[in-house]
């Protein structure tokens, strides 16, 4: 008897200390720091292959809220133009609703801690976009500024779905794909580091009025693309296709170790 509960107690100290030794804490495997910075600080590690030669881009959805196919293959089209990654893939990660008619970018933020679990690993970069069913808080619809997107740390944007699927219902001349692709495709420049947020003008071309945008006509970096009514107008004039990016934001993505 006593031999028995020897060997139990044993056994037992020995799985403990296995157990410790063994296996790391799934929690703090993961580094997280090099995924908490600015927008834009990380445009020449997104565009160059000089740190990270893949790319996982995860989309998380409010349940219903999914994004088009066409507009996630859109995006990773430009990214695979212009960034120097060998391989780019897409993940899917579908999400309770908040319960929210708006949300701000610090609960934007607070989910994405709770929810993302794509993060900068080995020679892969993590990117991490959210689709929400809430509008953004600083939309003023009586002045007809909504928001349709936005990044708030350097691999992680917001895009506004439901405001998105609203602008597109009110127009025949647009869909939600064209507003999801060109949106995405905003975002993701900023990301890159454009207008000088962390890719520098090669020749000036930051409009004055609008820290971060685009001067140049015809470029899809343009202030006006960040609201709905910009976005309309615009898609709708070129019938649904997006312009892309101007010849001066194309310098500085080169310019910063980008295609
Ligand atoms: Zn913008
Ligand atoms: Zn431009």
């Amino acid at each position: 008897m006593r031999k028995i509960s020897l060997l139990i107690t044993l056994l037992f100290i020995c799985l403990l200390s296995c157990s410790k030794d063994s296996g790391e804490d799934p929690i703090k495997a993961i580094d997280r720091s090099a995924n908490l910075k600015g927008p834009g600080e990380s445009a020449n590690e997104i565009l160059s292959d000089s740190k990270y030669k893949n790319m996982i881009i995860e989309i998380a959805y409010v349940a219903g809220y999914a994004p088009t196919e066409s507009a996630i293959s859109e995006l990773k089209s430009l990214l695979e133009e212009r960034t120097h990654k060998e391989k780019i893939s897409v993940i899917k990660k579908e999400l309770a609703s908040p319960g929210k008619d708006s949300i701000s970018i610090n609960e934007v933020f607070e989910l994405e801690k709770e929810n993302r679990t794509v993060y900068n690993d080995g020679d892969t970069l993590g990117m991490y976009i959210y689709f929400s069913d809430a509008s953004s808080d600083s939309d003023k619809p009586e002045e007809d500024l909504v928001t349709l997107g936005a990044v708030y740390k350097n691999t992680s944007m917001v895009i506004y779905e439901a405001t998105i699927r609203r602008l597109a219902k009110n127009s025949l001349l647009i869909s939600t794909a064209d507003v999801e692709a060109a949106t995405l495709s905003h975002e993701a420049g900023h990301l890159l580091g454009l207008v000088d947020l962390g890719s520098p003008s090669v020749n000036p071309h930051q409009d004055p009025d609008a820290p971060s945008h685009c001067n140049e006509g015809n470029c899809l970096m343009r202030a006006e693309l960040q609201f709905g009514s910009g976005m309309a107008k615009m898609l709708a004039a070129k019938r649904g296709s997006s312009p892309g990016f101007g010849v001066e934001c194309i310098k500085d993505l080169r310019a910063n170790g980008g295609k």
